[in-house]
């Protein structure tokens, strides 16, 4: 998951970083970019989410399922090297999103 969701199934916080086995579907391009879905099953209650990426905005929409916990900030962490940092304490100094 590359941010936080709550599972609407039972108001679970699914953390950032806890990983699916997802099924991987390509829904349609974006110029020459590629739009996935990623559906899966939550871990706390069976709900299915399903996460589309978004190229335009450089950010992943919450479709189904679930709801992002901050999105306000999804486009300038994307675009931030703070996402992509290995270091916590860059990434938790530099995103309020995390
Ligand atoms: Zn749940």
């Amino acid at each position: 998951m590359p941010f936080n969701v709550w599972c609407e199934g039972c108001g679970h916080l699914i953390g950032k970083g806890v990983r699916f086995n997802a099924e991987k579907q390509e829904i349609g391009k974006y110029h020459s970019t590629k739009i996935w879905s990623f559906t899966m099953t939550a871990p706390c209650c069976q709900q299915r989410i399903e996460v589309q990426t978004d190229p335009k905005n450089a950010q992943y929409n919450v479709v189904s399922g679930g709801k992002q916990k901050v999105n306000q900030h999804m486009s300038c962490c994307t675009q931030h090297v703070c996402c992509n940092s290995q270091s916590d304490q860059s990434m938790q100094g530099s995103c309020s999103m995390l």
